[in-house]
This record gives structure tokens, C-alpha cells and sequence, in this order.
């Protein structure tokens, strides 16, 4: 999508700091952390959010996660990381383009804010 940030960002048209890379998703530093590691994992095709999600976007949004799974394994968080779907802008949701946060280094707290 071409006024997309973060297509821009997997087409390298706008710059991250990439920590992951395969056929179907891309993974960088999130550009304004919440924790020491704040990774947004996303899918390379344009999806806008989990609620226009459909079922042909099942194994990517999974691939985003096992993605996210890989990263917190590389980086020996692994006992204690949250992945996190902000879903409409009430939650939070800024940029329409589905992305997975991964977030660890710290405690979590349970409920989240
Ligand atoms: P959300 O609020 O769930 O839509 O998450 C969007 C995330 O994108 C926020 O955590 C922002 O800090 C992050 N973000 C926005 N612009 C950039 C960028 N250019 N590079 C990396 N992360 C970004
Ligand atoms: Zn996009």
C-alpha cells in the first residue's frame, strides 16, 4: 500500500533497524521502546489489522508470531516476553499495516494498561 509506513519500511523506502527477515515477514526496533527489547513484527503483504484479518491471513499472522518467538530465543528472553495485537485506535492501534509487538528485557505486568 503506498501511503503505508510500514510498507515503506519493508521496502526499505524509509529506514528501521532489522532484526528479522524471511519470505513472509520483517522485524525491526520499535522506534520509541516500551521495554529493552521492542520489536514490531509484521507480515510483507499489506494486511490493515486484526479485524479485517480473514482466514486466508491465518498463516501469516502465525508466521508473525513464530517470528516474534525466534527473536525472543536469539535474544535469551524466552521465559518472559509478551506479544502484544493492538486492535482499533481505542487500543491504541496508530499505524494500520498488522503488526505483532514483542516486548521483554523487563518485568510484564498482568492485566496490561
Ligand atoms: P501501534 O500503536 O500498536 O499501532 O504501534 C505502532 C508502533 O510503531 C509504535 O510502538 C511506534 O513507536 C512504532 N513506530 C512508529 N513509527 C515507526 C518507525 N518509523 N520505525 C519504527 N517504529 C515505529
Ligand atoms: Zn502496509
Amino acid at each position: 500500500m503506498s501511503d503505508c509506513l510500514f510498507c515503506k519500511i519493508i521496502a526499505g523506502e524509509i529506514p528501521s533497524k532489522n532484526v528479522y527477515d524471511d519470505e513472509y515477514t520483517y522485524a525491526f526496533e520499535d522506534i520509541d521502546p516500551k521495554a529493552p527489547t521492542h520489536v514490531l513484527v509484521v507480515p510483507k503483504r499489506h494486511i490493515r489489522g486484526l479485524k479485517e484479518a480473514e482466514a486466508e491471513d491465518a498463516e501469516i499472522i502465525g508466521r508473525c508470531h513464530l517470528a516474534a518467538a525466534e527473536i525472543a530465543r536469539q535474544r535469551n528472553i524466552e521465559n518472559s516476553y509478551r506479544t502484544v495485537l493492538n486492535v482499533g485506535p481505542g487500543s491504541g492501534q496508530s499505524v494500520f499495516h498488522l503488526h505483532v509487538h514483542l516486548l521483554g528485557g523487563r518485568g510484564l505486568k498482568w492485566p496490561p494498561g
